[in-house]
């Protein structure tokens, strides 16, 4: 469990203060403990054909080799061959696989951290069908047990371990709700002792997007649901998923899954948010060893598309364009493809796909905890220029999204390019105009 009070040093520090061959060695263990059977057959498939390197944001936009998916493994992959994979011990006998050294590793760190999001585009191509975001996903688990991290992702999983969540302690989180009911005059509940749903929130929505927990709050009601927030499971983003602890992962998802159940609610209700929807809904069953079928963990994009349908939630026509950046963890990685479509159909928008679209469409650039590394700031902007390019092409009229997080990266990306255009939030706009009787 992780401490929340009074915690000394993090277990990411412990980590960097170990010799240098207790750290390599612990960043392997980190890494093949999280293997499989089936991450071992991706290390023997590999047929080197390169198509990866055509659907990588980083690699199109800078042409540089280093960035080609599966080389941003390399060192796990040789680890797995020295250690683990077959004919392991005569590779260790004739030297063919040498050791990796903790220089290599540092110089690593920028490939696992920074030029990968993720995103899982270079999943879909691959012939061999390697899932290259899940390795470089394992292989975080491998740098952040020998304390190898970006600094300010090291310094918000700092704050997950030592103060309750990334975004602050619960009384963060209750001035942060009277700072919305005062800005929208309105009252939230959070903390009551029985609800059918639990709502929680982005660090985002906390912080800039009050916009959007305001039309949620307002959704639910015109709903006539029972719901609640509460200021000890409120985080909805997991930095235990996107650092690659585990420890905090499991601890981040299971204190929202536990205080549903205390709760007795029956949903479990996430924000505009990508790797929340990945990390809750797709890996909770691995921190409770079963799936978990007494909660429905539900994405907003669900919520709206499935009250559009049945009718409970209608809405005014807006008779503009739109294109819609998709969010690789709620689209490619999460399967909710149609939902947006179903909502800006309802709206009366006129579709103008980007180029690359539905689960085809290129990652913003922000996601994977790449939005919180400022050294990676370069090439954030490379790929925020290929999405610009990308909605340019459509002359569309809105530019709309279903993640917080991408919304952030096209906001940073618009003000260093000086690019007038902004990203809006499908969920606030559907709030605009949403009809309440
Ligand atoms: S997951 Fe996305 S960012 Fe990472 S290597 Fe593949 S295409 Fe590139
Ligand atoms: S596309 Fe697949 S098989 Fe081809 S180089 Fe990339 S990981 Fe290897």
């Amino acid at each position: 469990m992780i401490e929340t009070k009074n915690k000394q040093q993090s277990q990411f520090d412990i980590q960097g203060d170990l010799p240098d061959a207790v750290r390599v060695t612990n960043a392997m263990e980190g890494f093949l403990s999280e293997f499989g059977p089936q991450a071992s057959s991706y290390m023997n498939a590999c047929i080197r054909c390169g198509l990866c390197a055509e659907a990588c944001h980083f690699y199109l936009e800078t042409g540089d080799a280093k960035y080609t998916p599966i080389h941003k493994v390399k060192p796990f992959e040789e680890a797995y061959h020295r250690t683990t994979g077959p004919f392991s011990w005569l590779a260790g006998l004739l030297g063919m696989a040498p050791a990796i050294t903790l220089n290599e590793l540092e110089e690593w760190e920028e490939l696992i951290y920074d030029s990968c999001t993720l995103c899982g585009r270079c999943t879909l191509v691959c012939p061999m069908g390697i899932d290259i975001a899940e390795l470089v996903k394992e292989a975080r688990s491998g740098m952040y047990k020998a304390g190898l991290m970006p600094d300010r992702l090291a310094q918000i999983t700092r704050n997950a371990e030592s103060k309750h969540s990334p975004f602050g302690e619960p009384r963060e989180f209750i001035t942060a709700i009277r700072k919305i009911e005062k800005e929208f005059a309105i009252k939230l509940p959070v903390d009551k002792p029985k609800a059918d749903l639990l709502l929680t929130l982005a660090p985002g929505d906390l912080e800039e997007h009050h916009a959007s927990v305001h039309v949620l709050a307002k959704i639910l009601d015109h709903l006539g649901i029972d719901w609640t927030l509460s200021s000890v499971a409120f985080e909805a983003t997991n930095f235990g998923y996107l650092s690659g602890s585990t420890e905090v992962q499991s601890e981040l998802t299971c204190r929202l899954i536990d205080k549903a159940r205390e709760i007795g609610a029956t949903t479990l209700l996430l924000p505009e948010c990508g790797h929340a929807w990945g990390a809750a809904r797709w890996e909770a069953a691995r921190w409770y060893g079963a799936p978990i079928d007494d909660i429905r963990i539900m994405h907003t994009l669900e919520l709206l598309a499935e009250n559009i349908t049945s009718g409970a939630l209608k809405v005014k026509t807006v008779n503009d364009s739109a294109s819609f950046h998709d969010p690789c963890q709620q689209i490619r990685r999460g399967g909710l493809v149609e939902a947006p479509r179903i909502i800006m159909k309802a709206l009366g928008l006129e579709l103008r796909e980007l180029e690359d679209h539905g689960e085809a469409s290129f990652c913003c650039g922000g996601g994977g905890g790449v939005l919180a590394n400022a050294r990676a700031e370069p090439l954030r902007l490379k790929a925020f220029d290929l999405k610009r390019r990308q909605f340019e092409a459509t002359d569309a009229d809105h530019f709309l999204t279903s993640c917080g997080q991408c919304r952030l990266q096209f906001d940073k990306g618009a003000k260093a390019t000086d690019w007038d255009r902004h990203v809006e939030s499908l969920l606030e706009l559907v709030g605009r105009n949403m009809i309440l009787k």
